[in-house]
C-alpha cells in the first residue's frame, strides 16, 4: 500500500496508561481526604473503582464516554454521603490533570515527528486523553475520541470519521494500535490497513493477522520512510 495517512491509538500505544490512571485515583483520594474526609473514608480507592465499574454497567449509554462515567461516579459517591451538590468539576479537574500527566514511551516523540513530517496523523482513542494537555496536538491533523464521535472502537464509524476528516478512502490509511480487538479488528472492519503495535512481544491469537506488526514506534517510522521511498 501507499500510506497516505496514519491513524493512531493513544493509551498503551504512545504511553503506558496504567501509571497515570493509578496516580489520578490517588490524587483524587488525597484531595478528598483533605477537603471531604467523610467522603474519602466512605470511598477508599478500591471502593471508588468498584463504584465506577458498577456505574459503567448500569449506564451502557455512556459506554463510549469515560469522562461522563467518572463524573457520575463522583456525584454518586458524594450523594451516598448526603452531599447532593458534589464538587464534580473540581474533582474532575484533579483527575483529568493527573490522567494526562503521562510519560511517553522513549520512542514515541521522535517517531511521531518523523511520521508527521511525511503524512497527516489522526488520533482515534476510546479514552479521555487530551493531546493538547499532553503537548502533542501540534503533530495531529485531527483528534478523535469516542465521546466526541458518539461510538467507541471497534465500531467502524469512528474509523470512518477519521477517513472523512482526512478526505481519504479507508484503504489509504494505516491504523496503528496496541489492542488486537479495538484497533486491529476494528480498523480492518472499516477497510483500513492495520498495524499491531506489539510492545510486549505477545503472540497474535485473534484470527487473520494484522497487515503489519512492529515492536515500537521507531520501527513503524522506519517502515513508513522505506515504504514512501519505494513508492516515490
Ligand atoms: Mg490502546
Amino acid at each position: 500500500m501507499t500510506v497516505r495517512a496514519v491513524s493512531l491509538d493513544l493509551d498503551d500505544t504512545l504511553w503506558p496508561v496504567l501509571p497515570a490512571l493509578i496516580e489520578a485515583e490517588h490524587c483524587v483520594n488525597r484531595w478528598l481526604r483533605e477537603h471531604h474526609p467523610d467522603v474519602a473514608e466512605a470511598w477508599p480507592i478500591e471502593a471508588m473503582r468498584e463504584l465506577r465499574e458498577k456505574i459503567a454497567q448500569e449506564n451502557t449509554h455512556l459506554s463510549h464516554d469515560f469522562s461522563a462515567q467518572r463524573r457520575l461516579t463522583i456525584r454518586h459517591a458524594f450523594a451516598a454521603c448526603g452531599i447532593d451538590d458534589a464538587p464534580v468539576d473540581e474533582v474532575w479537574r484533579i483527575y483529568f490533570a493527573a490522567r494526562n500527566a503521562v510519560e511517553l514511551y522513549p520512542d514515541t516523540l521522535p517517531a511521531l515527528e518523523r511520521i508527521a513530517a511525511r503524512v497527516p496523523l489522526v488520533s482515534i482513542s476510546n479514552g479521555n486523553a487530551d493531546l493538547e494537555v499532553i503537548g502533542l496536538h501540534h503533530l495531529f491533523h485531527t483528534r478523535l475520541n469516542a465521546s466526541g464521535v458518539g461510538v467507541a472502537k471497534p465500531h467502524p464509524q469512528i474509523f470512518l470519521a477519521a477517513a472523512e476528516a482526512l478526505g481519504l478512502a479507508p484503504a489509504d490509511i494505516l491504523h496503528v494500535g496496541d489492542d488486537p480487538l479495538l484497533d486491529v479488528l476494528g480498523a480492518r472492519e472499516a477497510g483500513m490497513k492495520t498495524v499491531w503495535l506489539n510492545r510486549t512481544g505477545e503472540r497474535w491469537s485473534h484470527g487473520p493477522a494484522p497487515d503489519y506488526e512492529f515492536p515500537d514506534m521507531t520501527h513503524l517510522a522506519d517502515w513508513i520512510d522505506a515504504s514512501l521511498a519505494r513508492d516515490s
